[in-house]
């Protein structure tokens, strides 16, 4: 497992869990929320579950199920984030930047054409990007509804490219859950897991990213370091 770094000209970001957070005190919420119900969860892992859940409610539609469906959530889990979106449809959107991502986006801004490509919508990803002063680093930003599909088809990635004017496995994808992984390489590019967000670790290796990362904010020693070193040597 190794990105080759020479094909990279141009990156894709997820949003969710890869440059935002979610608000971990509601987590800590639906966590005391699921306790009762340890015995039939993933890992009999309450906050676990509780961040995954905590994600797909915040991801509104289509890609809701799609995502559950993905996390390979039974049907009484669907009916349970359903009960819980419903007692909790009146809070206030609370997303949190990840420490950090300010900085690497300005820094590698300067050397790379870069895209949003989002599963969720325009309206709430727009709101996200503004809030933090971080959509004038972006040629284009791909919702849920840009396309027809959206992660874990291609489609997405392939259309960011395309805006970027780059090739698509001249794209890097990096996200936090095996969507990301999946449309990345089913476009042809490579792809960056991160563990900052809802995924976990064997599972995004199993649908083949090519490096995983604890925080997406060490991309820009892994692509910029090597730069200073390429420059380096070259000269
Ligand atoms: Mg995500």
């Amino acid at each position: 497992m190794a990105l080759d770094l020479s094909r990279i000209q141009a990156l894709c970001f997820d949003v969710d869990g890869t440059l935002s957070d979610t608000d971990d005190l509601y987590v800590q919420k639906v966590a005391r929320l699921l306790r009762p119900l340890r015995g039939i969860l993933p890992g009999n892992d309450p906050h676990r579950a509780a961040r995954r859940l905590v994600m797909a409610l915040e991801t509104p539609g289509n890609a809701v199920l799609g995502l559950i469906d993905t996390l390979g959530m039974d049907d009484e889990l669907i009916a349970l984030s359903n009960f819980l979106n419903r007692r909790v449809r009146r809070r206030p959107k609370h997303f949190l930047l990840i420490p950090g991502v300010d900085r690497m986006l300005e820094e590698l801004y300067a050397h790379y054409p870069m895209a949003i490509v989002s599963a969720r919508d325009e309206r709430t990803t727009l709101a996200f990007l503004e809030h933090f002063h971080l959509t004038h680093y972006f040629r284009v930003i791909v919702t849920a509804l840009s396309r027809e599909h959206t992660k874990p088809y291609p489609d997405p990635v392939l259309f960011a490219a395309e805006q970027m004017g780059v090739a698509p496995d001249a794209c890097l994808m990096i996200g936090d859950t095996t969507v990301d992984i999946r449309a990345g390489r089913a476009a042809g590019a490579q792809t960056v897991g991160v563990l900052c967000g809802f995924g976990e670790e064997d599972e995004l290796r199993r649908h083949g990213a090519d490096l995983i990362l604890q925080s997406t904010v060490q991309l820009s020693d892994v692509l910029l370091g090597s730069d200073a070193e390429k420059s380096l040597s070259d000269s």
